[in-house]
């Protein structure tokens, strides 16, 4: 406690925090190092760019620090709480309450229109009573976000209705909607054509600047990596000079 009774943050003040983190793979006959001593920090606000080569780890490294997979050793922190080694039910509710993800294919949901894509993360966090009690302002926040991404005359379209760099929006404000502390985004543009990357390049950035969002951004491509404010490049297992 400081003289005026705050409480000293030290390195807690990060919102994500990764150290020493490694990982292998099966492979073959041996193993396959893939991440040999990982160490990334990404401050409140921050918004950091991992560039590397393709098979360099960074999918592998997003996917840590997300909690779809563990590491073999080392940490992964979410403002100041130590989150790698956490049971699964709590992973999971971390995944759905302060970790955000968006990925090269957009994963949605082919049956459910854009609204109930962009509702279905508040639907799985509700059991089904107290759904009807949350339903209607659940529904605004999913309606502002499409609305926000330029769908709101989409809401009702299903995904094979959509094009790429929509079912992509829609996407980002299916991570949005839960409200994250941070947005980890892997090679998001990957699939898109130059325009329709551009306008997605374009929402992640306002994200970042306009809103504070704390954001990764996954890429192999040095020119959307300059979109950040930091870029951390992976080589040989580690993060090297950018
Ligand atoms: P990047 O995203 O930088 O292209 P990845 O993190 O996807 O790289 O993969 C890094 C390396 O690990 C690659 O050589 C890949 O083939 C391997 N790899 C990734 N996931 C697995 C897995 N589940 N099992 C075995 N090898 C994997
Ligand atoms: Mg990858």
């Amino acid at each position: 406690m400081t003289e005026n009774g705050a409480i000293l943050r030290t390195s807690e003040d990060a919102i994500l925090r990764v150290c020493d983190v490694r990982k292998s793979y099966r492979s073959g006959g041996g193993m396959l190092e893939v991440l040999r001593g990982v160490d990334f920090t990404l401050e409140p606000g921050g918004f950091a760019a991992v560039i590397g080569q393709s098979g360099s780890g960074k999918s592998t490294l997003l996917h840590l620090m997300g909690l779809l997979d563990a590491p073999d050793s080392g940490e992964v922190h979410l403002q100041g709480t130590r989150i790698d080694n956490l049971p699964a039910a709590r992973r999971d509710r971390l995944r759905n309450t302060a970790i955000g993800m968006v990925f090269q294919s957009y994963h949605l949901l082919p049956e459910f229109n854009a609204l109930e894509n962009v509702l279905a993360p508040l639907l799985v966090r509700h059991g089904v009573m107290e759904w009807m009690r949350v339903r209607a302002s659940a529904r605004e926040r999913a309606q502002g976000l499409l609305e926000r991404f330029g769908l709101g005359e989409r809401l009702h379209h299903k995904p094979r209705q959509l094009s790429g760099g929509e079912m992509q929006r829609v996407a980002i404000a299916r991570a949005l909607v839960t409200q994250p502390s941070v947005l980890l985004a892997d090679e998001p543009t990957g699939n898109l054509d130059e325009a329709s990357g551009a306008g997605i390049l374009d929402a992640i950035c306002e994200l970042n600047q306009r809103d504070g969002l704390s954001i990764v951004l996954v890429t192999h491509d040095a020119a959307i990596a300059r979109r950040a404010a930091r870029i951390v490049r992976l080589a040989a297992g580690r993060v090297a000079d950018a």
